[in-house]
């Protein structure tokens, strides 16, 4: 039996990355504090897929019959033209339920509610404020918030996403670590206005996609939009300055985008992100460490950053654990063991926006084309397979410690 060392971690951001870690925490015996700047748990946002070592990672939280649960069994996909005439149609079955629908989709919101319900009564959990400045000291991080009293902590985790504080005040600014792929991705909740039966249709013309697929057993639907966009310039805190973006790019849009937007202002939750990926050469200094987009985005849309962060997250809290809390051995472990998954993510998702919305009339048809090949093409495996792939770089290490 060892002691640990630095217990007490002051974790920000409550997402994935943020209660994932938590959760691992506490089960080595450290004592994390999670401070997110949202007033209660953040909802909404896309469904997600769980997948490789992240579902194993589910499994061993005790988690995945609940996140199995709430899977979103999506059936397919179809391509539509204005319309409305189908012209490619894609079902999960053809690839397994991998990437198209399977049976680990869940919603971004839902699987938030799981790893916060799971935490919530041994985390302390600080809603509604923000790390204001962070000062290391030889014995501790010092730590003043937006509003609750200042506290020293041990050890401070950003896992506050792609526009992290934390990684701003210990790194520098966002511009010298962040990569623009080129697009930009919004979703909001609406109701199932084209009465879909866990089906998701989607409209594109060059360049740019929009979209809507039931969510919640058809009770209710998501409404998607992603297009080619050179880097804008805008505040990320302005919702409304993002709506009147999403709605001048879309203006003049056919099929049922005009009904899509006419739900944006009655939606009760609202995504809009650049598609970007964080780059780092390190993602720790002193005290302080990064997890999930905070330090490592693979971008939105890639369909690997719920991975990418319970992964992380699970890595993390073991190497804390196995080095009794010694912070310089942990976190150079983690970063050791985290990092080929992170490659091999950012690498996977720079070709997926050109999928998702073509640049050109030929290449729309060309995508949907491929689309309506796949189930007969026998190298459909290798295709439906390859996030599973990239989502098992790394394996659940095993982290069997003895800690007082
Ligand atoms: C509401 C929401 C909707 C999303 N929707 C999508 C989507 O549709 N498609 C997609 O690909 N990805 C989406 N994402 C991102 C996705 O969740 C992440 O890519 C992935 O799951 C990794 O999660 P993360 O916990 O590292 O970061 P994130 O999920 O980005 O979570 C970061 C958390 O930190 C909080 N935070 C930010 N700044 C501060 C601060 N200064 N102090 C305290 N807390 C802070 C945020 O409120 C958030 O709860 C969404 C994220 C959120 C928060």
């Amino acid at each position: 039996m060892r002691n640990l060392a630095n217990q007490n971690v002051l974790i920000s951001g409550a997402s994935i990355a943020g209660p994932a870690l938590a959760f691992w925490l506490r089960r080595y015996g450290f004592r994390p504090t999670i401070v997110e700047k949202a007033p209660a748990l953040r909802d909404g946002g896309q469904a997600i897929d769980v997948l490789g070592t992240a579902t194993e990672v589910i499994r061993r939280m005790g988690l995945l019959e609940q996140v199995h649960a709430l899977q979103t069994g999506k059936r397919g996909t179809s391509y539509v033209a204005a319309d409305g005439t189908v012209k490619a149609s894609i079902s999960s079955a053809v690839f397994n339920g991998v990437g198209a629908g399977g049976d680990t989709e869940i919603a971004r919101g839902d699987l938030a509610r799981v790893l916060y319900e799971a935490t919530r009564d041994d985390v302390e959990y600080l809603f509604g404020d923000s790390i204001a400045e962070l000062t290391e000291t030889a014995d501790g991080v010092h730590v003043t918030f937006e509003h609750s009293p200042a506290r020293t902590f041990d050890l401070v985790i950003g896992a506050d996403g792609v526009h992290s504080r934390t990684r701003a005040l210990v790194f520098g600014p966002e511009s010298d670590f962040v990569r623009h792929m080129g697009y930009y991705i919004s979703i909001f909740t609406i109701p199932n206005l084209l009465n879909l039966d866990h089906w998701e249709l989607d409209y594109n013309t060059p360049g740019k996609i929009a979209g809507s697929y039931s969510a919640r057993e058809n009770t209710e639907a998501k409404a998607i939009f992603a297009w080619a966009s050179e880097q804008l310039a805008y505040d990320f805190r302005d919702g409304d300055a993002q709506r009147r973006i999403l709605t001048d790019t879309f203006a003049e849009q056919g099929w049922e985008v005009p009904r899509l937007l006419a739900e944006l202002d009655n939606a009760p939750d609202f995504y809009f992100d650049a598609m970007a990926q964080i780059k780092m050469d390190t993602w720790s200094r002193g005290r302080v460490s990064l997890v999930g987009d905070a330090g490592y985005c693979a971008s939105p849309l890639s369909g690997q950053g719920a991975d990418l962060a319970l992964v992380g997250a699970y890595l993390l809290a073991g190497e804390l654990a196995a080095a009794a809390g010694d912070y310089r051995i942990a976190f150079a472990a983690y970063e050791r063991e985290m990092r080929p998954m992170v490659d091999a993510c950012q690498r996977f998702a720079e070709g997926v926006g050109q999928w998702y919305a073509p640049g050109s009339k030929t290449m729309i048809k060309v995508r949907n084309l491929n689309v309506r090949l796949l189930p007969y093409l026998p190298w459909r495996g290798l295709i439906g397979g390859a996030p599973q792939k990239v989502a098992r770089t790394v394996a659940a290490k095993d982290y069997t410690v003895a800690v007082s």
